[in-house]
């Protein structure tokens, strides 16, 4: 598949090829194109690229990482980062730490099969002859510090995939324990979220569900103790008090835009006017965090002209060269509430005044990751019944509140239905799941029969149902993104070595702010009948299963990819039955003599590339989850 060009003005230091050639430093635009980066000169004025001043293959490319900043560097020289290549090292400096990752993670991305990648690098700058980290003074020596592989998992995604490709003989370094590191700071300067010291901000109130919980309190702030759990983080108040947290409740203040209403931080476009269409107000809008990295967008809903449907504007927050944000030219603002107070009086060519704030945050606080610290046996005197959501393999599945107050899904496991004692054993480990594309389990009821399994509860119920009959005239964004949770949730899975197995549109939930969860993990292994667990069964799911599957029940994580090619090819004809004409055993003949199903009206030839991968005839030539999730975003991010 041709990766797409990538374009972005980056400050690069000239190379001193010569010990003698002075150092200066200069704005260049960079193109990463399909076997090269290119590097021009630019006209700011006429926003153009001139002559072209350099370029590196990119199979030349050993190692691509960022670099610890010059003492004193000025602003613009924050997030620099360099590209090793068998002249040595290129430096470039990045405007945000977020740019600089999306560069580094697009290079490591098409550079991870090439042959002599590097292990080891130096995390300080090479400068008039000698290594800054090291002190060395040769350029060619060896790098002092082994690779990291915390920066957003990047470095482990090409190492895994390399792992799969050939198997590469390990380095003398990598056999010993790394110990004698320079005594320098890490080479991550800016670390992804809080830390263990850090404040954060409580975005929701969140009332102790266990006797070890702390409360929250809507916008006060909160001391960062220990996140051991990932999930549950122990933290103190501004009265001493401490206790655990659901890490999902607070936010890390990075930007101070946080105590806006309007501000909307990880809301992306189609959630946006998902929510703006629902409240349905003419000058309804937010501000959320945009697709650019270090950008923001403004979302505005409009009604004018009388329309009952509404259109939704997004308008990109640009800033001057002296840091003044503007979204109409000439009003400039020195800040982002100076600029949306001004809005909020005059449209000033945006499609409307922005007259209310729409905002996901008031009171719909988000599923902590349980019913409190450690907890996972459910008293069944604590749960009410409310109504009945619908009937599956293992009966009524109801949704009820825990504790008068909290939200769940029931599901009332009919007796006979399923293993129970194994199903109990393995619902520990299912706890231990959690992420924000997975439907999260939150204990279970054994004492008595039926037992219950007590989950998340989805308001927008089942996306099959969901596609076939809510959905009306969705953007082709709003598709993607329906499919990029689903890769996301599938991609932890996979992360996790957890296997679902019955992965398709009628295992996937649908969020009240329209984000797409995934359920029913692994649970098809608990289910006692044999038309649904046998693949002659009636009920198995063979127009969701690769030949492997049908022929030998070979599971896997390239299984489910299967099956996730056959979901997103649901979510592009709104929930059609796969092979529609065909009955099971023509599939299993058919499918394992290569039929595949056809391109979707509404998938363009790009999507249909990435659902295709997914049905390769040989398990091992399937991506990935974690490769989907990346080309899923890397598409997402060309259409906005
Ligand atoms: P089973 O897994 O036992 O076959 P399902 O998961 O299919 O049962 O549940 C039956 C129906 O109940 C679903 O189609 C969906 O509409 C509804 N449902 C199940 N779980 C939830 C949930 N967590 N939140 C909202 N609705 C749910
Ligand atoms: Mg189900």
């Amino acid at each position: 598949m041709s990766e797409r060009n990538l374009e972005q003005l980056f400050i690069k230091r000239s190379q001193q090829k010569k010990k003698t050639s002075p150092l200066n430093y200069k704005e260049r635009l960079f193109v990463l194109s399909d076997d090269k980066i290119s590097y021009y000169d630019y006209d700011p004025e006429k926003g153009k690229k001139k002559s072209l001043k350099g370029s590196i293959e990119l199979e030349k490319i050993k190692c691509v990482e960022t670099v610890i900043p010059e003492d004193n560097s000025p602003p613009e020289r924050q997030f620099p980062f360099q590209i090793i290549y068998d002249e040595g090292p290129l430096y470039v400096f990045s405007k945000s730490d977020d740019i600089r990752k999306l560069w580094i993670r697009k290079i490591r991305h098409v550079v991870r099969f090439n042959k002599d990648l590097m292990h080891k690098y130096h995390p300080r700058f090479w400068e008039d002859g000698i290594w800054r980290c090291c002190q060395q003074a040769v350029k060619q020596a060896m790098g002092c510090r082994v690779l990291e592989t915390r920066n957003g998992g990047f470095a482990n995604r090409s190492e895994r995939h390399r792992k799969s490709q050939k198997p590469l003989p390990p380095t003398p370094e990598e056999e010993k324990p790394s110990r004698p590191l320079p005594p320098q700071p890490p080479p991550q300067p800016q670390q992804q979220g809080p830390c263990p010291g850090s404040t954060v901000i409580a975005e929701y109130s969140y009332p102790p569900m266990a006797p070890t919980d702390l409360e929250l309190r809507k916008d006060e702030e909160y001391t960062i103790l220990e996140m051991s759990d990932a999930n549950w983080w122990k933290a103190r108040d501004k009265y001493g008090k401490e206790g655990y947290i659901p890490a999902n409740y607070v936010t890390e203040a990075t930007n101070g835009l946080e105590k806006f209403e309007w501000y909307c931080k990880n809301m992306n476009r189609s959630q946006a006017e998902h929510l703006m269409r629902t409240e349905n107000k003419d000058g309804g809008f937010l501000v959320r965090d945009s697709s650019k990295a270090g950008k923001y967008t403004v979302s505005v809903f409009s009604k004018a002209g009388g329309e009952t449907v509404g259109m939704c504007k997004h308008y990109n927050i640009c800033t001057t060269s002296q840091g003044q944000f503007y979204l109409a030219q000439s009003h400039n603002f020195s800040s982002i509430p100076d600029l949306i107070n001004y809005h909020q009086h005059n449209s000033a060519g945006l499609v409307s005044r922005l007259k209310h704030f729409v905002s996901n945050r008031a009171d719909s606080a988000p599923s902590p990751f349980g019913l409190g610290y450690g907890v996972w046996e459910i008293d069944p005197t604590h749960l009410t019944f409310i109504k009945e959501l619908g009937c599956g393999q293992f009966g009524v599945v109801k949704y009820g509140k825990w504790q008068g107050q909290h939200d769940v899904a029931i599901k009332m496991i009919k007796e006979g239905s399923m293993s129970e004692l194994d199903f109990i054993e393995e619902a520990k480990v299912m706890m231990k799941l959690r992420h924000q594309n997975l439907v999260q389990l939150y204990g279970v009821c054994t004492t008595q029969r039926p037992i219950y399994i007590v989950t998340e509860f989805l308001s927008n119920g089942c996306l099959l149902t969901y596609l076939r009959e809510t959905l009306k005239g969705p953007t082709p964004i709003h598709l993607l993104e329906m499919c990029k949770d689903v890769t996301e949730g599938m991609a932890y899975l996979e992360s996790q070595q957890f296997i679902h197995r019955d992965l398709a549109a009628r295992n996937c939930l649908v969020a009240a702010n329209g984000d797409i969860k995934v359920t029913d993990f692994g649970l098809s292994r608990y289910v006692l009948d044999d038309e649904y667990t046998s693949s002659a069964g009636t009920k198995f799911p063979v127009r969701w299963s690769p030949p492997e599957v049908l022929l030998y029940c070979k599971f896997s994580s390239k299984s489910d990819i299967w099956a996730y090619g056959v979901l997103m090819w649901e979510i592009y004809t709104l929930g059609k039955m796969p092979y529609e004409r065909l009955n099971n055993s023509e599939i299993v003949d058919k499918v394992s003599t290569g039929l595949r199903l056809y391109r979707p009206q509404l998938a363009n030839e790009r999507v249909y590339s990435i659902m295709s991968t997914c049905w390769r005839e040989k398990a091992e030539e399937r991506p990935t989850f974690e490769e989907l999730a990346s080309n899923v975003q890397d598409l997402l991010y060309e259409m906005q």
